[in-house]
């Protein structure tokens, strides 16, 4: 009997191959996978040999449709043209100088004009790092200690950060005072006591604990990404601005998922709000390790002159600028403008055929990310109105949409990208009504 090989666009959907893998590269990787956040995957975390655009081909013959991007960073899809192109380029003249290069002031330069807050910046590798940057910078600048951040606010895995990302409400406290959760076995008790955990999208709240007059800085996701997407209400950041202008205090927007990708300049572009500090990462340099912060010149400079240590072997790494300049530079506006149509198409399209398979369900965010939540209608505000999500009935749907070839994230953030075209929307649409039929009866009343 001749075995004809699949050609992976239709079903049979299945995984069986990459959880052969998985276990057995538990041998050698921890769990099978290089981050927790990658583990606990249903049916299995998948192993991939190929991405091109919109797609990701894996392990068992499958061409799946991807709103995961890498978590983030594949804002012009999969293995674009111009930045292999460029990143090929740059091999050829070196990889790494341990000094500074045209590329880097290139980059640098794209982020400045970019970015409204951004009179200076320095690159890292990686988000968690340029946070650190960050707050460091605000403990240099008001010789003050504490840092405020807020519940359900994911700035990186470090002990003095990772506080209440994703607390059980039965552990965090009233929801007026939170209590600080650590995300974490063996982290630092002690950390916590740098770390002042409030409720988001409270300006009451902020201005009241600003007021003691010992805040460091406060960081914030602008527009809260990490736990369901969350615009801030009117007059939020403006008034977060205000307050740590009038008491000393440093504001620090995390840009990591919002940086170019709800606007080129993110989302202190989109909402009009100047912070003093930013960091970036994800769709800077589209799938390469690169992170940034940026803001106050001021700030920034302390780095060179007033012993403020920020430092890094890969900071500026040249391959990495490479793509960073051919990503920024496709990012025109002209981009933005299909992407923003597309994503709107694909994110009001999904709340259509979720209200046709009679699934009660909000879909909040921007076209370049947006976040479904099941069980759960009205508008959220903060991170203990949608921690009541159905999020076993939502994890089933993704499972049903992934069995019929779209791989979307299960914690119900959709991240697009300027390579998902409209036939790519209409066969995901195609995927999301199937799947949401299917789920519906099985689903939390
Ligand atoms: N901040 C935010 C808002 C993030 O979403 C992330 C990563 N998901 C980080 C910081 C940390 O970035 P990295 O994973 O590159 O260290």
């Amino acid at each position: 009997m001749s075995e004809k090989p699949r050609d992976g666009t239709a079903p049979p959907f299945t995984f069986e191959r990459s959880a052969e893998l998985v276990a057995a590269n538990s041998c050698w990787i921890a769990g099978g996978v290089s981050s927790n956040f990658r583990l606990g995957i249903a049916p299995t975390p998948l192993v991939f040999e190929r991405g091109e655009g919109p797609y990701l081909f894996d392990a068992d013959g499958n061409r799946l449709i991807d709103y995961y991007l890498g978590m983030g960073p594949m804002i012009l899809g999969h293995s674009p043209a111009s930045v292999r192109d460029a990143v090929h380029r740059q091999l050829d003249s070196g990889i790494l100088f341990g000094g500074q290069s045209e590329i880097e002031a290139q980059a640098a330069r794209l982020v400045c004009e970019m970015v409204p807050c951004a009179e200076r910046i320095r690159f890292g590798s990686s988000g968690t790092e340029v946070v650190q940057a960050a707050l460091r910078l605000a403990r240099a600048a008001t010789g003050r200690r504490l840092i405020i951040k807020f519940e359900g606010h994911y700035h990186g895995w470090l002990d003095n950060i990772s506080w209440s990302t994703a607390p059980a409400l039965n552990q965090a406290g009233p929801a007026s005072e939170p209590v600080a959760v650590a995300g974490s076995a063996g982290q630092e008790a002690e950390a916590a006591e740098g770390i002042v955990v409030l409720p988001w999208n409270d300006l009451p709240a902020l201005e009241a604990r600003l007021a003691h007059g010992d805040i460091a800085g406060v960081i914030m996701e602008p527009a809260m990404c990490n736990a369901g997407v969350i615009v801030p209400g009117e007059g939020y950041l403006e008034g977060a601005l205000a307050a740590c202008r009038h008491h000393g205090s440093i504001l620090v927007f995390d840009e990591v998922i919002t940086g170019f990708r709800v606007a080129p300049g993110g989302a202190q572009e989109r909402l009009g709000v100047r912070p003093d500090l930013a960091v970036f990462g994800k769709a800077i340099a589209n799938g390469f390790p690169v992170a940034a912060i940026a803001g106050r010149a001021d700030l920034l400079d302390m780095f060179a002159t007033h012993g403020v240590l920020h430092g890094g072997t890969y900071n500026g790494q040249c391959i990495g600028m490479a793509a960073t300049v051919a990503t920024l530079s496709a990012l025109t506006p002209e981009l933005f403008a299909t992407l923003e149509q597309r994503g709107a198409r694909l994110r009001d399209g999904i709340a259509d055929r979720l209200a046709e398979a009679g699934i009660v369900a909000s879909v909040t965010g921007f076209p370049g990310i947006f976040f479904v939540a099941f069980g759960y209608a009205e508008p959220a505000k903060d991170y203990r109105d949608l921690v009541r999500r159905d999020q076993v009935g939502y994890r089933a749907f993704t499972q049903a949409l992934l069995s019929r070839g779209v791989r979307a994230l299960e914690r119900g953030a959709w991240f697009m990208s300027s390579a998902h075209d409209d036939d790519v929307i209409d066969a995901t649409l195609a995927a999301v009504a199937d799947a949401a039929h299917e789920v519906a009866p099985q689903l939390r009343r």
